[in-house]
């Protein structure tokens, strides 16, 4: 499953290769794959210019000439490949966009994700207002996210990943910024002090970034695919934590241990991680 670094990767790829361009045409070979059937893509589409790409936690989207934009949802496995027309060849493609000489296509095996037209709201697509500002944007306020972390009750673990505190942590870079701050993944969120809460944050962004620059080299010569999925290879070479139970801590030496917290599963090391 993609997540901030992954989707800030493919926002990238679409921001080099699609922004400027023009629809032309639209396939839709599954109508499940646009969300929201009120709006008929393959009418409204043709014609606008992708004028930017925009992404707050894992939402992404492409910003229209037309002041509206073209939300886009991976969920588990989309990917969006931007290829010569007829080269992306794949029984997963679900919605071809012919744009000039390229073809946008949004491939997708397990059918979850989709595309959405759907209005901006001071540069935020009204269907990505209710979530927070992740760590990456300009404006996010890790004081303040701290101090609203610190007034939930529930565990660490489940506060990094509510989307309405902050957006784009996943399970991965969840269990890694607890590993880096010391805390243990069910601690209560409101026992942590203000500046263990920001050690938190910023962890949480530092090990995204350190996935975001080994990331960054997914394409390949046939056609752009801008799409990587999970952890890939030589970043989960490189967790402290997470899916590394049994395996020795690179700080004491302790074996990994996993819990499960609010349903989730979290890998920590019982000795550096241990509230007191
Ligand atoms: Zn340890």
């Amino acid at each position: 499953m993609p997540e901030l670094p992954e989707v800030e990767v493919v926002r990238r790829g679409l921001d080099e290769h699609i922004v400027g361009r023009t629809f032309d045409r639209i396939d839709i070979a599954h109508s499940r794959a646009v969300r929201d059937n009120t709006v008929d893509l393959t009418a409204i589409l043709p014609g606008l210019r992708v004028t930017g790409t925009g992404r707050r936690g894992k939402y992404l989207w492409l910003t229209l000439s037309d002041g509206a934009c073209l939300l886009v949802h991976l969920r588990m496995s989309g990917q969006m490949l931007v290829g010569a027309p007829g080269s992306v060849d794949s029984p997963h493609a679900r919605i071809r966009a012919r744009m000039g000489d390229v073809e946008l296509v949004f491939v997708d095996q397990r059918t979850f994700g989709s595309w959405q037209y759907c209005q901006l709201v001071d540069g935020i697509p009204e269907r990505a207002r209710h979530i927070a500002m992740d760590p990456f944007e300009e404006d996010f306020d890790v004081g303040a996210t701290a101090a609203l972390m610190r007034r939930k009750r529930s565990a660490v673990k489940t506060v990094l990943l509510n989307q309405s505190v902050v957006s784009g942590i996943g399970s991965i870079y969840a269990d890694e910024a607890m590993w880096a701050a010391r805390v243990a993944p069910w601690q209560p969120a409101n026992t942590l002090s203000q500046e263990t809460a920001v050690d938190l944050l910023e962890a949480s962004r530092a090990v995204m970034e350190r996935a975001l620059a080994q990331g960054g080299t997914s394409f390949d010569s046939l056609y752009v695919n801008v799409n990587v999925n999970g952890a890939s290879g030589y970043f989960a070479r490189s967790l402290n934590a997470y899916g590394r139970a049994g395996e020795p801590c690179a700080r004491c030496g302790d074996a990994i241990a996993k819990t499960v917290v609010n349903q989730r599963s979290s890998y920590y090391c019982p000795t550096c991680q241990n509230p007191t």
